[in-house]
């Protein structure tokens, strides 16, 4: 194995900081190898991408903070999280 293998609470923590884009290459790769093969990270890596992606969505639109809830819950519905 080329890559260092993190346990799930060590991808857990930096998730998000994935998700930004804001690990070093060394450590995105680790995260991603990790979460290729891990059935319990994966849906949380499902969840907190489609959470930044409504997020996005929602900022770009200046919306009230209760229209982005809104559009946040909504876009999670879509991609199947009951939320
Ligand atoms: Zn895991």
């Amino acid at each position: 194995m080329m890559t260092e293998m993190l346990d799930c609470d060590a991808v857990m923590r930096q998730l998000w900081d994935y998700l930004d884009g804001e690990l070093t290459p060394d450590r995105e790769e680790a995260v991603r190898a990790h979460l290729v093969v891990c059935n319990r990270c994966h849906p949380q890596h499902d969840f907190e991408q489609s959470f930044l992606r409504a997020l996005s969505a929602s900022r770009r639109e200046h919306s009230r903070p209760d229209a982005i809830k809104a559009r946040v819950l909504a876009t999670l519905r879509a991609d199947g999280f009951a939320a």
